[in-house]
């Protein structure tokens, strides 16, 4: 995949991860290919090797590419200061847009025409500078959400379900199997255990 010269290089990321640099939060997520988790520059578990890592412009991106989320570093909240932020003003529109919620139900189609561009050209720029495609996006900040309201306190699994923008709690099941290989109620408890 091709991303925008504006994507940080290689060897920008691999030493703002070495020395955890926090102006760098936000701005990439590292995949570590041992493990199949992808983390924050800021994570502090134990550094990987370099040999065994790749960078992604996106969590999204990240996660089409197979990685699942760290638990430690917690990538759904990471700053949000994605590395296409003022490279792309309609990408960055198109994302705010989609973290508010425009994706839950409404199409891509629809999405197009309130920026003002065709669905082809939308698809085409968040290949080039996000890494996934809207609807994979969308999807990863439905899960981002859910996991912050998971993590923040004592909601029923249903009213997180519907807040966080999943149609159904099945879904909003479905897709946590289907990320962190686990229920969100098991997460949850992940949680307690560490409080
Ligand atoms: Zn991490």
């Amino acid at each position: 995949m091709r991303y925008d010269p504006a994507m940080l290089s290689f060897d920008v990321c691999n030493a703002a991860r070495l020395r955890r640099d926090p102006r760098y939060d936000g701005r990439f997520f590292t995949a570590v290919k041992t493990t199949g988790i992808y983390c924050r520059p800021v994570c502090p578990a134990k550094q990987p090797l370099t040999r065994n890592v790749a960078y992604y412009p996106s969590a999204a991106a990240a996660e089409v590419a197979g990685f699942r989320p760290c638990l430690r570093c917690r990538p759904e909240t990471a700053p949000f200061c994605p590395a296409w932020n003022g490279t792309r003003s309609t990408v960055a529109r198109a994302v705010r847009l989609i973290n508010d919620g425009a994706l839950d139900e409404g199409s891509v189609v629809d999405l197009a025409m309130r920026l003002g561009i065709s669905s082809r050209h939308l698809a085409r720029l968040f290949e080039r500078h996000v890494g996934a495609t809207p609807r994979q996006l969308a999807k990863t900040l439905r899960v981002q959400r859910a996991k912050r309201l998971l993590d923040a306190g004592d909601d029923s699994m249903t009213d997180i379900a519907f807040r966080a923008g999943f149609g159904s709690l099945r879904r909003f099941n479905a897709a946590f199997a289907e990320l962190y290989g686990r229920s969100p109620s098991s997460l949850r408890a992940v949680r307690a255990r560490r409080a």
